[in-house]
């Protein structure tokens, strides 16, 4: 029943904390990705605006050879062409230099142009056209720009070469191409009139081309890996901190939350235990917290005790605990006998400033009931845990001793309280813990451990409860040795109040 809820509570702190790890870490790498494209974009593209404009670069003499040659165009071949030879020398990058008439090559520097190479009027003038050369170079890239007016202007080609050389320069991994109108090619200078994939692209806003690449999804994946990796490592790591954080924190609150709502619902009930005297008369019970959870059934106080003193829900417990308590017994006050004591279990949480008021008015309640006057109410303070403030403490014992409420030193033995603290604070009974009474009838080493400490809650002139007896032969001894009260299994297990009333009070 216990592993149930703990299965329940762990299955969700699981799932919470991979939650929150996988998206931290998501979140993180997703920006890390996003941020590592973006920059590789960047990049690709300030190479590819670099290319563009090279290529710029070396057109840029096109206008002023025109400007040269146009007033060639008026006077005959054999004056123009050596005209034009001188010029062509001049700029490396021209492969052709060509008059114009009527649509065709009338002059040249170089002569298989002439007659055979034409322009087209729909092509506008002093755009960049890159072509298939079929005169000078056939199969090869050209460039070529004319300017014609009424058929007649000038005309002027490029060796592709001074496009496609530029690709060379860069990075093999780049794979750049250039692109204008119909055809592509890359550094090759292989022509391609087929479409092409690509994602990156500069254009020249001067002239008819563009230079553009296909980043691939594995050129993203080898940037991130090279670049980082670090990063995303980091992020893992800090998304397990923070995954462990929560699955903390989920812990915590998850078991709360499901307590909260249990005090709500007031699953907490009182189981009770009886508390007999040396004769084995009914002298008192001891009340036992049960958590009656509706889905897993009945829960034990070391499961959850712990956890409600760590977080202060252990108050509103308490202070139900003992409404419900007396709210029972008083149903049945009549039967109770005379003298008859009713121990209650308390934390070192209650005398806290904070919670020391929620303690008093729960007594007070006591006090002012009818119960009062037939029974005492007696507080258990465990010795196992340790008084947080000495001097409070001090004070709400005063103040419990004067509404005559009893104080009871629990687990007595196992804990660090000095014997001056325990007479300063004045307690009034002394429970011996379980775990010296099962000495008792074991081996002669162990035995005197009894004796001593039966002896010391003597000399301290408290009453004396014995708590967990079992056996006939720890009942004689105890007797022997005086122990006023007896308490354990062998009169009876913790059963639930109610059930404790009717066997004992009908
Ligand atoms: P405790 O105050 O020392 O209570 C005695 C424990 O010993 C009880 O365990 C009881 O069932 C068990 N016991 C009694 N006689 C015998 C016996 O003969 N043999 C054996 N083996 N066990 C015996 P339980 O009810 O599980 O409570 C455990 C502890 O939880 C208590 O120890 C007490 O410290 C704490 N607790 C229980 N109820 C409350 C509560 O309302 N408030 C606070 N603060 N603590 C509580
Ligand atoms: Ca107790
Ligand atoms: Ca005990």
């Amino acid at each position: 029943m216990i592993n149930k809820i703990k299965n329940t509570l762990k299955y969700r702190q699981w799932l919470i904390s991979i939650a929150a790890s996988i998206g931290i870490f998501s979140v993180g790498t997703s920006i890390i990705i996003a941020q590592s494209i973006k920059s590789y974009d960047a990049n690709v593209l300030t190479r590819l605006g670099s290319v563009v404009s090279i290529i710029e670069t070396k057109l840029e003499s096109t206008d002023e050879i025109i400007n040269r040659i146009m007033p060639l165009t008026g006077m005959p071949c054999s004056t123009a062409e050596h005209k034009l030879i001188d010029i062509i020398v001049e700029y490396a990058e021209f492969q052709t230099l060509n008059i114009i008439k009527n649509n065709i090559v009338a002059c040249s520097t170089n002569s298989r142009m002439v007659n055979a190479a034409y322009v087209t009027s729909d092509k506008p003038n002093n755009e960049l056209s890159i072509l298939e050369s079929s005169v000078v170079t056939p199969g090869k890239i050209i460039g070529a720009i004319k300017e014609v007016h009424n058929k007649n202007g000038v005309l002027v080609t490029f060796n592709g070469k001074i496009f496609y050389s530029i690709l060379e320069h860069i990075d093999d991994s780049d794979n750049f191409r250039i692109q204008s109108s119909k055809i592509w090619f890359d550094k090759e200078g292989i022509i391609h009139y087929s479409t092409q994939r690509s994602n990156l692209m500069v254009a020249s806003e001067k002239y008819n081309f563009n230079i553009n690449t296909n980043v691939s999804t594995q050129d993203y994946v080898n940037e991130i890996i090279q670049n980082n990796t670090f990063l995303i490592i980091l992020f893992a790591v800090i998304s397990l901190i923070i995954g462990r954080y929560v699955f903390l924190n989920a812990q915590k609150n998850s078991s709360l939350f499901i307590m909260k709502e249990s005090i709500a619902d007031n699953e907490f009930t009182p189981y009770a235990q009886p508390v007999m005297d040396s004769n084995g008369k009914l002298s008192g019970l001891e009340i036992l917290i049960r958590w009656n959870n509706k889905h897993h059934g009945l829960i034990y106080p070391d499961v959850f005790i712990p956890l409600a003193e760590a977080s202060g829900l252990i108050i509103p417990m308490t202070t139900q605990l003992m409404e419900n308590t007396f709210n029972l017994l008083t149903t049945v006050e009549k039967k109770v006998p005379n003298d008859f004591h009713i121990g209650i279990n308390i934390s070192a949480q209650h005398f806290d400033k904070t919670n020391q008021q929620s303690l008093i008015a729960s007594c007070k309640k006591y006090t002012d009931s009818s119960l009062n006057a037939k029974t005492h109410l007696v507080l258990e303070l465990t010795e196992r845990q340790a008084i947080h403030d000495y001097d409070e403490t001090q004070s709400v014992f005063d103040t419990l001793h004067e509404m005559d409420i009893k104080m009871a030193i629990d687990d007595f033995g196992t804990g660090h309280s000095t014997l001056s603290d325990i007479k300063n604070l004045n307690f009034d009974f002394i429970k011996i813990d379980k775990s010296f009474i099962d000495l008792i009838g074991s081996d002669a080493i162990a035995a005197p451990l009894v004796d001593n400490i039966i002896d010391l809650a003597q000399r301290l002139e408290l009453a004396i409860v014995a708590e967990g007896v079992e056996t006939q032969e720890q009942l004689d001894y105890l007797r022997t040795h005086n122990v006023d009260y007896i308490q354990g299994y062998y009169y009876s297990k913790p059963i639930p109040l109610t059930e404790f009333i009717e066997q004992y009070f009908t």
